[in-house]
């Protein structure tokens, strides 16, 4: 006997709707170059766009759904500190806009309640996936994806810089397990079932990467693209808009090789919850570098994975070989 699929109309619809919410805030700020970015204590960017974006997402989330944790990428600590006073009164601003009853106490509760931890069924959420790219005027996601028992159910991101293929700038990936992967535009108009492309030998492969240099290992995956005879430079693109871009055919695989100098650096879980469904419901293939599926439900890291491969499945095994042999 087969059991249909839950359904999760009420998740998609409020998981849309926030991310929509928090895409225009996204790019509010970035029309307003004075906006302040601020460094983390790993040395990386973070700016009131994604403190705005988490902020609005986790506040639709908890009323909605107010059982469900919610594991971010953000953390409101840094904000408390008097330094940072005017970073929050630049959120406050922006978040007005869209909820007009805020105040720094509620923005303050909201970005926490992405403070969430593992549980049989939570939401991950990347409010500014590849700040680096947003602070560029480049590419960047919002990514927000419902994970139970470890494995991703929704996945929706958007892409607000990423062109659609009518001609309009801005994009919105949905995918909901064994139900496809749409994408359309970034208001959810004209949503299209997508398909990942085909290739007939391992030449015409096209590989898309990070602009990053630091984010994979460039010199193996030369490697590698000459050890299947690859012909075409790889694409490079911040963000999980490369999953978008491998999901929509316009690339085939895509990959994260650790850095023999980071040791077994292991994945954030909200950089690629959401990605990795819309590849596999296009009909693509995402494991880990061994062939591991993701595994979801060990931490906010991938405990249990090592690197990521997500390609259109055809030459999965393939280059995951050759990846291995070199
Ligand atoms: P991308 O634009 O694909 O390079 O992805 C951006 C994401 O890379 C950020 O959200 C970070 O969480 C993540 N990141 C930061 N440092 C590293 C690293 N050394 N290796 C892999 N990913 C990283
Ligand atoms: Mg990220």
């Amino acid at each position: 006997m087969i059991l249909p699929l839950p359904r999760y109309d009420r998740e998609i619809q409020v998981a849309i709707a926030s991310v929509q919410a928090a895409a225009q805030l996204c790019e509010a700020v970035r029309r307003d170059r004075s906006s302040q970015s601020v460094q983390k204590a790993d040395a990386s960017p973070v700016t009131v766009a994604d403190f705005g974006s988490q902020a609005l997402i986790c506040e639709a989330l908890a009323t909605a759904f107010p059982f469900d944790p919610i594991i971010a990428e953000e953390d409101a600590s840094l904000l408390q500190q008097k330094a940072q006073s005017g970073v929050l009164e630049q959120i406050l601003v922006y978040i007005r806009e869209q909820l007009p009853q805020a105040n720094t106490r509620k923005v303050i509760n909201w970005i926490n309640q992405g403070n969430g931890t593992i549980a049989p069924r939570y939401w991950t959420l990347d409010p500014i996936d590849g700040t680096k790219g947003f602070l560029r005027g480049d590419q960047y996601a919002i990514a927000l994806a419902l994970i139970e028992e470890g494995q991703v159910k929704l996945g929706i991101l958007a892409c607000p810089a990423l062109p659609h293929p009518d001609g309009e700038t801005g994009v919105l990936f949905v995918a909901q397990q064994g139900k496809g992967a749409t994408m359309g535009q970034l208001n959810g108009c004209n949503p299209q079932f997508l398909k990942v492309r085909q290739t007939d030998t391992t030449r015409q492969l096209q590989a898309i990467e990070s602009i990053e240099s630091a984010h994979s290992d460039r010199d193996r995956q030369i490697a590698l693209a000459a050890a299947l005879g690859m012909t075409q430079s790889p694409l490079r693109m911040d963000s999980q808009a490369k999953y978008g871009v491998v999901a929509r055919g316009d690339a085939d695989f895509y990959l994260r090789i650790p850095l023999a100098t980071q040791g077994d650096r292991k994945e954030n879980i909200w950089d690629h919850a959401a990605g990795s469904i819309i590849v596999t419901e296009a009909g693509g293939t995402v494991t880990d570098l061994l062939g591991k599926p993701l595994d979801f439900s060990q931490s906010f890291k991938l405990t249990k994975n090592h690197g990521i491969c997500a390609s259109h499945g055809k030459f999965h095994s393939q280059i995951l070989d050759a990846i291995a042999s070199i």
